[in-house]
């Protein structure tokens, strides 16, 4: 559907004592802004007030938005949090957003990849796909805003002291992901807080993937009384059980085969889960085991053929205070870990070392969601 179409259907269905004047005028904003990309079939917005406007006449038209917050060098968990949100939504909007207050001031703020061009292809490859399915809602706009945009007052900080105008959601975004990036859960309530006072979504998606940043975005919404509905979509994976993260690129050849030992972890622990254990040392033993014997591996093959690695935790949590938990209750839990993948040693002629040559660390993260009873 068109946002021709759209105004027109505004026109038709009056809403909240809207007047025919104020769809004019967004109509005029609409053909002013410089808000539509020549390249792209789908709408890219760079502004806050064209993306208003046109969030407005949605409303009106009584057309329902889902919002899919990301950052961009999108990949097949991204897509799938845009189809859920295009089955449950007339409208998806997508933001691409590389957020800086989010990485700490040593981390890969500057070499995080960017691809704007193959991002804006597959949403455009992904709503031919959704004009095929009945019923369907569509992707009704991509929001790329720039820095200035999103932080119009102060220069971000990445500074755990820095100044600005920040949300904070504690204790949770300090435990695990937030015990080694003291600054990330703060960038991301805030940077989300942003964009949903910006687009007003009804429902906003994430994946499962990052299971902190749901329970504080989750938490975020509840206690500052945000009118929308989080939404969660399952981790999507590769063949062999790693999860889809943009940061895979980074691994090449050799890192990417061991860095699978943090799902294999997960799902042995999980695996004496099934089995009726509910005690943590019960549960999380399996995992630490393979961990502890991937690295002793590891550790006996020479320089130039191993992929060391450092686990920054696995975690057996409650799946609300995300605080850990000595046995499983009928509340479930949540199975989650971290390890980090160490610079690639003694890296051969030829080998694929990924991107950025296997200088840098590489985090990796994951869980598995032990389901309440009922
Ligand atoms: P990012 O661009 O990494 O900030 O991620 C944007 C959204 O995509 C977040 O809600 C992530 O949790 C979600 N996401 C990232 N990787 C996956 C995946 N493998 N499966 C499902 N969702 C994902």
């Amino acid at each position: 559907m068109s946002l021709a179409f759209s105004i027109s259907a505004a026109l038709r269905t009056p809403r909240r004592g809207i007047t025919y004047f104020a769809i004019a005028r967004s109509r005029q904003l609409f053909s002013t802004s410089k808000a539509v990309a020549d390249t792209s079939p789908l709408q890219v917005f760079h502004g806050v007030p064209p993306l208003r406007s046109f969030r407005r006449s949605l409303l009106f038209a009584n057309r329902t938005v889902g919002l899919v917050p990301t950052m961009g060098a999108l990949h097949d968990g991204h897509l799938s949090l845009v189809r859920q949100a295009a089955a449950e939504n007339t409208d998806v909007f997508v933001s691409i957003y590389v957020n800086p207050t989010q990485f700490g001031i040593n981390e890969d703020l500057t070499t995080y990849p960017k691809t704007w061009e193959s991002d804006v292809r597959m949403l455009n490859e992904l709503q031919k796909e959704l004009d095929s399915k009945p019923g369907s809602g569509k992707i009704s706009a991509i929001f790329a805003p720039s820095t200035n945009v999103m932080y119009p007052t102060l220069p971000p900080s990445s500074e755990i002291n820095g100044k600005g105008s920040f949300v904070t959601i504690t204790p949770v975004a300090e435990l695990l992901e937030g015990a080694s990036r003291p600054v990330f859960f703060r960038g991301v309530a805030t940077v989300c807080m942003k964009l949903f006072n910006i687009v007003e979504p009804e429902r906003v998606y994430f994946g499962q993937k990052d299971v902190q940043q749901t329970v504080v975005i989750k938490r975020m919404v509840k206690d500052f009384y945000i009118n929308t509905e989080v939404r969660i979509g399952p981790t999507r994976r590769e063949e062999d059980g790693l999860a889809m993260s943009s940061r895979n690129v980074y691994l090449g050849a050799r890192r990417r085969k061991v860095g699978v030992v943090l799902s294999r972890a997960l799902r042995a622990a999980a695996a004496q889960y099934a089995k009726g254990e509910r005690s943590r040392s019960g549960i999380l033993w399996p995992a630490n085991d393979v961990v502890n014997q991937e690295m002793l591996k590891q550790d006996d093959l020479p320089a130039e053929q191993r992929a060391r690695f450092e686990v920054d935790y696995i975690s057996l949590a409650d799946p609300d205070t995300l605080e850990e938990v000595e046995e499983i209750d009928e509340r479930g839990a949540i199975l989650s870990g971290a390890i980090k993948m160490l610079p690639l040693e003694a890296p051969q002629e030829g080998e694929d070392t990924g991107l950025g040559g296997g200088h840098g660390p590489v985090r990796l993260i994951d869980n598995i969601i032990i389901k309440p009873v009922s």
